[in-house]
C-alpha cells in the first residue's frame, strides 16, 4: 500500500534563533484553518483561524521545528489527488508567511487512508509523526531521498501498545496540537506534550502553554 504524502521543507530559523532539538506536530483543519465536514476541497476553501501564523512564528522563534500531521481521506476516497494537495498547501504557506514571516512549517505529512485501509500513519496512529521526527533529526530513512521535495514512503511502524503507560519522547519539549481525540492519541504515542484546543478557536487559544516549557501538557488516557 501507499505511504503517506511528505513535503520537507526545512526552514533556516529567524536570526539568532537557535534549534530548541524539538518538534511541534500540528493538526491542519480545526487548529490551523477552519475544519468542515465535507473536507477542504480547494485553495478558495481555507480560512485560517485567528492568530495561527503568530504562534507557528513564535513557535519557530523559540526554535521549534514546524511539522503539519494531518489525514486527508479525500484522496483515497477518490475526490481528489496529490496535486490539489499540494495546491491547498502552497496556499496554506502563503497566508501564513503573510501574516508573519517567521511562520513556516518544516514539514507538512498526509496520510490520504480512509480508516478501512489499516494504515499505520491514520491519527490516531503515529506513524505520521515517527516519520517526521526522524526526517527533520536527520535519521536516515529507507528510500527517502532528501533532495526530493515531495515523496511517498511506504513505511510500516510498530504496533502501538495503547494499554502501557505514555512512552518517553525523543525531546522533552516536543508537542502535539490538535482538536480531536485522534489527535491526541497519536501525540500521546510519540510521548509528545499534548494539547486540545477547541475547533472553534484553534492553536490561539494554547499559545501561552505551549511557550511555557514548564507546562507538561493536557492529561489523555487512550483507551477511555
Ligand atoms: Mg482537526
Amino acid at each position: 500500500m501507499r505511504g503517506p504524502i511528505v513535503e520537507f521543507t526545512p526552514a533556516d530559523f529567524p536570526e539568532g534563533v537557535n534549534e530548541n532539538g524539538a518538534i511541534a506536530f500540528l493538526d491542519r483543519d480545526g487548529v490551523l484553518n477552519l475544519g468542515k465536514s465535507t473536507y477542504i476541497n480547494s485553495p478558495d476553501e481555507l480560512e485560517i483561524l485567528p492568530g495561527a501564523p503568530e504562534v507557528v512564528g513564535d513557535l519557530r522563534r523559540l526554535g521549534f521545528r514546524t511539522c503539519i500531521v494531518t489525514n486527508q481521506s479525500p484522496i483515497m476516497r477518490g475526490l481528489w489527488d496529490e496535486s490539489q494537495l499540494l495546491l491547498i498547501h502552497q496556499k496554506l504557506r502563503e497566508l501564513f508567511v503573510k501574516y508573519d514571516e517567521d511562520a513556516l512549517f518544516d514539514m507538512i505529512i498526509t496520510c490520504p487512508h480512509r480508516n478501512r485501509d489499516n494504515c499505520s500513519c491514520r491519527k490516531p496512529n503515529p506513524g505520521m509523526l515517527q516519520l517526521g521526527s526522524k526526517l527533520l533529526r536527520m535519521q536516515p530513512v529507507k528510500k527517502f531521498d532528501s533532495k526530493q521535495k515531495i515523496v511517498e514512503i511506504d513505511s510500516k511502524f510498530e504496533a502501538v501498545n495503547w494499554w502501557k503507560e505514555k512512552v518517553s519522547p525523543v525531546n522533552e519539549l516536543d508537542l502535539m496540537i490538535g482538536d480531536r481525540n485522534s489527535d491526541m492519541g497519536a501525540g500521546w504515542a510519540v510521548g509528545a506534550r499534548l494539547f486540545r484546543v477547541p475547533q472553534s478557536i484553534g492553536i490561539k487559544n494554547v499559545r501561552n502553554r505551549i511557550i511555557d516549557e514548564n507546562d507538561k501538557g493536557d492529561y489523555f488516557n487512550p483507551i477511555r
